[in-house]
């Protein structure tokens, strides 16, 4: 897998996701990008799996990534209900290239959540 195809990957199951509904101000996000525009984000991205170094896992714990919505309440965007054979792949490719790249998982995939973020800004379905 490249960098592209996981972003990509990655990229439509987060807009997947939407629309979304803050449940404290019922605020309602149509898209991924709207997210993007009107949430902050906060924090770094964790993979369970990865922290883990369970890179084969048939129960994944998965990713979640945390924005705030304008009213002040944290939102979640994770990767549940992703097939499985699509994590195995992104977890490979999480494994290999922290490796090749000498960078923790996080850091790898602070780096993909920025991908996904600037490719939905300049490019939006
Ligand atoms: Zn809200």
């Amino acid at each position: 897998m490249t960098d592209v195809e996981i972003i990509q990957m990655m990229r439509e199951h987060f807009e997947g996701l939407f629309p979304k509904v803050c449940p404290k101000c019922g605020r309602r996000f149509a898209t991924l990008r709207e997210y993007i525009l009107d949430t902050q984000r906060i924090g770094t991205t964790i993979s369970y799996d990865a922290e883990m170094g369970d890179w084969e896992t048939t129960q994944p714990m998965g990713a979640v990534a945390h924005a705030n919505c304008p009213c002040g309440t944290t939102m979640a965007l994770t990767t549940d209900g992703m097939p499985l054979s699509k994590i195995h792949l992104v977890l490979k490719w999480v494994k290999e290239e922290t490796e090749r790249r000498g960078l923790s998982s996080e850091e790898l995939i602070g780096y993909v959540r920025d991908e996904v973020r600037k490719r939905v800004l300049i490019d939006p379905v």
